[in-house]
């Protein structure tokens, strides 16, 4: 490939000094970051670079989103009523959906969730654990050039779709190690469904799983009261203190939503030093209780790796990393009454560097860095919103800004999009498909 250069009125690191470079480029070879400096200086090293960005751009890292299911809700973005409760939205709306779908709807849903989500500056993904055909989902993000995770459904619930043994779930995930093996763009991960719909037999094979293969493990617990009443129940004791006595937990797991913790259940988070990606747009769209009941701030406090999601397409529905930074930062910002206490590079860090270290892979993504893998954004700045242009850029990004200023994405040193359109795949045709589908699966499965 050519060396490129990608230039910017600022570079937004966001290295350990969260530096900002004044009409700087990041210089690219490759796959990899070999130099972030002054354009003009780059320039001479590097004369025969190829020269992307523009003057008055932004550029950050590339964003990366903690949770977002691939499959299922795409072929019926923003369907769901926002006028029932969340169980009824999950399990008479979501899950009969994803049960429906095919091979092919599997692949144009991940086609179009990642285009939305590299159109509005993620980069890495990580799949959440309900994909039914992973091959399928694969062979999207293959195609598309982003980098991520990738799971496959995995519940031992009895008659429930695509559950099975704990043998045969487990013999799913180990298939999806065998297609996405560690070290490539996309990485197998063990995923369960979680909740209290994986039997502790389960989990605990699974988290093994995941240890014995050096990957990690991701499930969703807690996202409402619900988990709580039920692990109750079963076991008398709260979801995340009941996990970890089964010794489930460890920092190869990421939880996700962990919204409805005691003070012994982050105990017991911060003690496993396990990591919690954290969807706020679903907790406001479900009405799940993040105002009343939310800890996550504790959680940063204390230390635990936390990183953003944006969930599903009827759970916040928008797949953009900005607008979910800035709703974050309101809801920490709101909840301490303390203006010091959190902020837009705070933010920011919570979809980049900060997010990679929740997923294992600060080493290689999550800041602009020599050495890293070039994954970069470039925003630019001739949209209202820009106007007038404020001298600091991420107070700009986060709190006026949305994903529409997206112009180009890098991932892995190669241009995925330009000008905010997808360049790697025909979305044109996908999305006439997927609509033919999504009229088809509406009609026969609306409750
Ligand atoms: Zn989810």
């Amino acid at each position: 490939m050519p060396k490129i250069l990608v230039r910017a009125k600022q570079v937004i690191t966001m290295n350990a000094k969260r530096e900002i470079v004044e009409d700087g480029a990041v210089a690219i070879e490759d796959n990899q970051i070999v130099a972030v400096d002054k354009f003009d200086k780059l320039c001479v090293s590097m004369p025969d670079a190829e020269i992307h960005g523009e003057p008055n751009a932004v550029i950050t890292p590339g964003m990366i989103n903690g949770h977002q299911h691939l499959t299922g809700d795409r072929l019926f973005k923003s369907m769901i009523p926002d006028t029932i409760d969340s169980q009824d939205a999950i399990f008479n709306w979501a899950v009969p959906i994803h049960a429906a779908h095919t091979e092919r709807d599997d692949y144009l849903s991940a086609l179009l969730a990642l285009n939305e989500a590299l159109c509005n500056g993620i980069t890495t993904t990580v799949e959440a654990g309900t994909v039914a055909h992973p091959d399928s989902v694969h062979a999207a993000q293959v195609e598309i050039g982003t980098r991520g995770t990738l799971g496959s459904w995995g519940w031992d619930t009895e008659g429930a779709p695509y559950a099975g043994s704990i043998s045969e779930v487990l013999d799913r995930q180990r298939e999806v190690l065998r297609i996405a093996p560690p070290g490539g763009l996309i990485e197998g991960w063990v995923t369960l469904v979680g909740h209290d719909l994986m039997s502790d037999e389960l989990v605990c094979a699974a988290s093994e799983l995941a240890r014995n293969n050096s990957t990690h493990l991701t499930f969703h617990i807690s996202p409402s009261t619900n988990d709580t009443a039920s692990y109750l129940a079963r076991t008398g004791k709260h979801p995340v203190r009941h996990l970890y006595d089964l010794g489930a937990l460890g920092p190869h797991v990421l939880l996700a939503h962990a919204v409805h913790l005691n003070e012994d259940e982050i105990d017991c988070v911060v003690s496993a030093n396990a990591a919690v990606a954290v969807c706020p747009w679903a907790y406001l769209r479900l009405a799940q209780g993040i105002t009343a009941g939310g800890r996550h701030d504790e959680m940063l406090r204390r230390g635990v790796r936390i990183a953003l999601g944006c969930d599903s397409e009827n759970s916040g529905d928008a797949v953009d990393p900005i607008r979910n930074a800035a709703l974050f930062a309101g809801l920490m910002r709101d909840k301490s009454m303390d203006p010091f206490s959190y902020s837009a590079v705070d933010a920011l860090a919570q979809h980049t560097i900060e997010a990679a270290r929740a997923i294992g892979m600060d080493d290689k993504i999550g800041s602009l860095e020599v050495g890293k893998q070039a994954d970069l954004v470039v925003f630019q700045t001739s949209g209202p919103e820009w106007i007038t242009r404020s001298s600091n850029p991420v107070l700009q990004l986060i709190w006026s800004s949305n994903g529409a200023s997206v112009a180009d994405v890098f991932v892995a040193g190669k241009q995925v999009v330009r000008g905010r359109k997808c360049i790697t795949v025909d979305i044109a045709a996908a999305a006439e498909e997927a609509q033919k589908r999504a009229q088809i699966l509406g009609q026969t499965i609306r409750p």
